[in-house]
């Protein structure tokens, strides 16, 4: 009895400052980290603003990946590409062994959102170009820096691990991630660390919430004739999209109030006075679980089939992008979390604060806070019952395959419409730099945690086998033969490349890309001669 007494305390004594000495070297690697990041704003601020000036859509991002692989290149970083046969999408890795921390971020743009930036009204910089319109301009910028910033740790005190960096090619189309996951891309990756633009550092677990989906083109094949000639002897393809969409509006009112659906029709035929032989029509279809998703895509195959009986033509479609509903890991989630309440959010500047106010009132928004001065709570997951739909992000399909988290960060404007010019104003401006250099600090500490806690990585892996995976298991929507859609937006990028080539930031000649516009930071209307009086 006495001698096992004894042993319990000699065990006790002997493992306590063990733990308390890896604790204070882990807090020591942190701080390095944070300032290692603080000492890299500006190549941060560079990155920032020169993805931003590409402005590239999915599947385009030519520049943009040229960019980013080279900078990672630079330092130390080996790149592969061509993933999946998607010629923007690339890997760079570095280190060796285990774990393998991923950090991803999407790098594409929106349509028609060319907008300078902080100037607080609608002013593009080429009318009618795509632009930075959701923020995608900024991730990947805070993962290279949290990843050098750890690299240097790594090296000196010689931390075995993987550090792995890769880009959310065309997640405006949600096109790219499932085939990653289906092509073994993260095959050996222990936790997947992805970012996403906000307006608060925030992080949450379980489902927060939004949809997953199917996005599905269908083609319809008739035949042309003499539109006023012979217009018997034609069979309209046009005709059959235009059904499929009215059926489509109509059945809307019978479905689940958590789904949302839309289209965009994609070719309505050649000229009038020949009846459309071939005629395309895309929809997204979103609902907030697997089986409600495909549910809905059934119903669209049937109304297309229903479109075609009714035109005597054919129909084929095709799925262009798939996102799974999101389920992030709560072990990692916390982890992470504790990393954000050291970092805090910004300091902003009365320039950013009145750039912000500004857009909000241009907006009409009821009230006008300004950005973000409080962190966000921990994100807890949501009743299903309770969730009302919304966006989807293809980091779902990730989140599903292994432990997974989003961490957003303050680069952004809040109560902004969102896919619009309004959310590329703050997003080559210093609210953009000092949100990166926050959120790459929090990737940071949080890539060291993974490193020098195993038992971190461990219990991510127990709640995902057997907390996340009890609920549902992953099935894929993509077959092993679906091609990823990298046709999507090539004409819209062979209009405007060439004049937005005249407007790429040039980091050698100025000090940031307001000053390369001449852009007066922040702009803002003047006020009205009513606010006057
Ligand atoms: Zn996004």
């Amino acid at each position: 009895m006495k001698r096992v007494l004894i042993a319990v305390v000699a065990l006790s004594f002997g493992m306590a400052p063990v733990a308390a000495q890896d604790n204070a070297r882990l807090e020591a690697q942190k701080k390095e980290a944070v300032r290692a990041v603080d000492e890299m704003a500006k190549l941060a601020q560079e990155m920032v603003d020169s993805v931003f000036s590409f402005g590239e859509l999915g599947m385009q991002e030519v520049g943009t990946s040229r960019y980013l692989t080279a900078q990672l290149e630079k330092f130390g970083f080996k790149v592969t590409r061509g993933q999946s046969g998607i010629p923007t999408a690339w890997v760079a890795t570095w280190g060796s062994g285990k774990p393998v921390i991923a950090l991803g971020s999407d790098i594409d743009g929106i349509p028609q959102s060319s907008q300078k930036p902080g100037v607080a009204y609608f002013d593009p910089i080429v009318e009618g170009a795509p632009g930075h319109g959701e923020g995608h301009n900024t991730g990947m910028p805070l993962n290279i820096v949290a990843a050098i910033a750890v690299k240097r740790i790594m090296e000196r005190d010689k931390l075995p691990g993987t550090i792995m960096l890769w880009p959310g090619v065309a997640e405006e189309l949600v096109a790219s991630k499932a085939w990653f996951v289906r092509d073994g891309l993260f095959k050996d990756v222990d936790v997947n660390l992805f970012t996403h633009v906000g307006n608060n550092l925030d992080v949450g677990w379980g489902n927060q919430g939004g949809t997953g989906l199917v996005s599905v083109e269908y083609t319809f094949e008739g035949e042309t004739a003499h539109s006023a000639g012979a217009p018997w002897r034609g069979r309209s393809a046009l005709d059959a999209v235009e059904l499929m969409n009215i059926g489509w509006n109509y059945r809307r009112e019978h479905l689940r109030l958590s789904h949302r659906s839309h289209s965009v029709i994609t070719n309505g035929g050649d000229q009038p006075n020949v009846v459309p032989r071939n005629a395309s029509i895309w929809f997204y279809f979103r609902e907030i679980d697997q089986p409600h998703i495909k549910e809905l895509w059934e119903i669209g195959n049937k109304m297309a089939d229903g479109a075609a009986l009714m035109t005597n033509t054919k129909v084929t479609s095709r799925i262009l992008g798939t996102a799974y509903p999101r389920h992030f890991n709560k072990v990692v989630a916390e982890t992470m979390y504790k990393n954000i309440q050291t970092v805090g959010l910004p300091q902003w500047s009365e320039a950013d604060q009145t750039l912000a106010k500004a857009l909000q009132k241009e907006l009409g928004n009821a009230t006008q806070p300004g950005l973000a001065v409080k962190v966000s709570e921990l994100g807890e997951p949501m009743d299903p019952e309770r969730n009302i739909g919304g966006g989807s992000d293809d980091i779902g399909d990730i989140s599903w395959n292994m432990p997974t988290v989003t961490l957003r960060f303050p680069s952004n404007i809040p109560g902004l419409p969102g896919h619009n010019w309004s959310s590329g104003i703050a997003s080559a401006t210093p609210i953009a730099h000092k949100g990166v250099v926050a959120g790459a600090k929090v990737q940071a500490m949080t890539i060291l945690d993974l490193l020098t806690k195993p038992e971190l990585v461990k219990g991510a892996w127990d709640y995902f086998n057997n907390v996340q995976r009890k609920e549902h298991t992953y099935v894929p929507f993509i077959s092993k033969d679906t091609p990823a859609p990298t046709h999507l937006n090539k004409e819209i990028l062979e209009k405007y490349r060439d004049q937005m080539r005249k407007f790429y930031y040039d980091p050698t000649k100025f000090p940031t890309y307001l000053d390369q516009l001449g852009i007066k930071y922040p702009t803002v209307k003047a006020p009205t001669s009513s606010q006057q009086q």
